[in-house]
């Protein structure tokens, strides 16, 4: 199996952030802009729709009225993401989470923010306007602007079909899904001098919050300051993003490094840190429907012990 890790760019431009309104939009948009290195590519078609696959996993995991504009090309590694931020006081995200929270995880998470220990917190601009800031995205490409985040993805070394996966290869639709988380907010600032919103829930394990570049301590996503739902990319850290996840077996789609030959899916702990940063999470399936099938297997059997 090979592995390969990921790079992180983050955008030199940055603007201070202005409060508003935000419009109303039908639940969590995300629009992709291709570029041409992937519009051209013969497999371009296979490349689109994967992409295209994993995006509406994420408009239907979470229904923020907002939308996401994303620019998609070809990269080196296996994938990078560029994504413009803006920072300001720590109240004004922690104020921003108190208000947006709506999630079990969400009322657990505020309750610990008064002991944060950061002058200011940054936030992409994605992430701002999911906690109802008004934070356009800036970024430049294609001839175009107001991106939120530029996405390279080294397609040539990917397989395209999800669910079928390809010795040798990676799963595009993950490495794709793990730019996109950063592009929507898990960044960490752990490694220089400004927090980013994830670091609000950066915790050492001991119950304190952990900000640091000592690749001798570690450092985990907690949402109660204990209950250590993953460990980052930090203890022993050799390369890869201070956000990332360390290396799962089986590989988790924001570990630094993967596998190839496998499928990887999404998962809660990435749902769940986006959650507390701002993102609203989509209801469960409804109980009751679920009630009614149970009744319907139940009454299934009780006609069959009649005979
Ligand atoms: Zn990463």
């Amino acid at each position: 199996m090979r592995t390969q890790y990921r790079l992180m760019a983050t955008s030199a431009a940055a603007l201070t952030l202005i409060c508003g309104a935000t419009p109303a939009f039908a639940g969590l948009v995300i629009n992709p802009v291709f570029d041409s290195s992937i519009t051209s590519d013969p497999n371009s078609a296979a490349i689109q729709n994967s992409i295209n696959s994993m995006i509406s996993l994420y408009q239907a995991k979470f229904t923020d009225n907002i939308t996401v504009k994303v620019y998609f090309q070809k990269g080196g590694g296996l994938g990078s993401s560029t994504f413009g931020y803006y920072w300001n006081n720590a109240s004004v995200a922690i104020s921003a989470m108190t208000a947006d929270a709506t999630s079990a995880d969400d009322a657990v998470a505020v309750s610990h923010l008064g002991t944060n220990v950061f002058g200011s917190v940054a936030y992409t601009s994605a992430n701002g306007r999911a906690l109802g800031l008004d934070t356009p995205g800036f970024l430049s490409a294609g001839g175009g602007d107001g991106f939120d985040g530029i996405i390279s993805l080294n397609t040539g070394i990917c397989f395209t079909t999800h669910d079928s996966p390809v010795a040798g290869q990676f799963d595009l639709y993950s490495a794709a899904a793990h730019e996109l988380d950063e592009v929507l907010g898990t960044p960490s600032g752990a490694s220089g001098a400004l927090a980013f919103a994830p670091d609000l829930y950066r915790y050492d394990g001991g119950g304190n919050r952990s900000f640091s570049g000592d690749t001798a301590a570690h450092a985990y996503f907690s949402i109660d300051s204990t209950t250590l739902i993953n460990e980052y990319n930090q203890f022993g850290r050799t390369d890869g993003d201070w956000g990332d996840w360390v290396a799962h077996s089986p590989s988790q789609t924001q570990d630094w490094t993967i596998n190839s030959g496998i499928t990887i899916n999404p998962g809660e702990p990435e749902f769940r840190l986006l959650d507390v940063i701002g993102y609203n999470r989509a209801p469960v399936p409804e109980p009751a429907s679920m009630t009614v099938l149970a009744l319907g297997a139940i009454a299934l059997i009780r006609k069959r012990s009649k005979k």
